[in-house]
């Protein structure tokens, strides 16, 4: 059985909004300009090692928000929105 991510608290949509909101820009796909974007969970992404397999020790968590429109992936750095994660 596949594991359930878990959705983004209350308290993270927040620090989301605050912190698009602080830098004075609203979330915009940059391949259709849409405005209309989710997001719904944070994502860890390991790194590629000197053979080509994901590293188990070095991972980094970042925060997807997709286009509701064209289904593109805008990938942000939560570490530095000052988000819980
Ligand atoms: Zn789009």
């Amino acid at each position: 059985m596949a594991e359930e991510s878990a959705a983004l608290s209350d308290r993270q949509m927040q620090q989301i909004e605050d912190w698009f909101s602080g830098k004075g820009v609203e979330p915009r796909c940059s391949q259709c300009q849409r405005t209309q974007m989710s997001t719904f969970s944070l994502a860890a992404v390991s790194f590629i090692t000197e053979e080509g397999t994901a590293s188990t020790q070095r991972a980094t968590t970042l925060l997807p928000i997709i286009c509701d429109n064209c289904a593109h992936v805008e990938w942000f750095l939560p570490s530095q929105m000052g988000m819980d994660v």
